[in-house]
């Protein structure tokens, strides 16, 4: 699998920074963000460092869905019946601030700190 030894995602995959993880399997882990826009904010996140939107391909199909279909699951298990956001950043115009792939989650009840 690759990682990069100096990406914090990375980190919390390895366990070698803590996060308040909501889901893992194989292949992906999902954890509270640190700094919540709303009041369930999860950050959605593939094992492998991938490190933005620009670098997927093909053959990350299969995981890039298992993402998308996560996370409607992990909102209703967070309780959230309101609906909510999927926002994944992409590089410097797109305000991506962790260059490891992630797709936020947010959703409960407004208002919310952003979006
Ligand atoms: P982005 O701007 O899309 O790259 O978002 C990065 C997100 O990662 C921000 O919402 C941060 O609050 C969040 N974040 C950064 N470090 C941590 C951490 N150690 N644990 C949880 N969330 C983090
Ligand atoms: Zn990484």
């Amino acid at each position: 699998m690759s990682t990069d030894p100096n990406c914090i995602f990375c980190k919390i995959v390895a366990g070698q920074i803590p996060a308040k993880k909501a889901y893992e399997d194989d292949d992906l882990i999902a954890f509270h963000d640190i700094h919540p826009w709303a009041p369930v904010h999860l950050l959605l996140v593939p094992k492998r460092h991938i490190a933005s939107m620009e670098s997927v391909t093909e053959q990350d199909g299969a995981l890039m869905g298992k993402l998308m279909v996560l996370a409607p699951r992990l909102m209703a298990e967070a309780g959230v019946t309101g609906g909510f956001r999927q926002v994944i950043n992409t590089g410097r115009d797109g305000g991506q601030e962790v260059h490891h792939l992630h797709m936020h989650v947010i959703g409960g009840p407004r208002p919310w700190a952003k979006g």
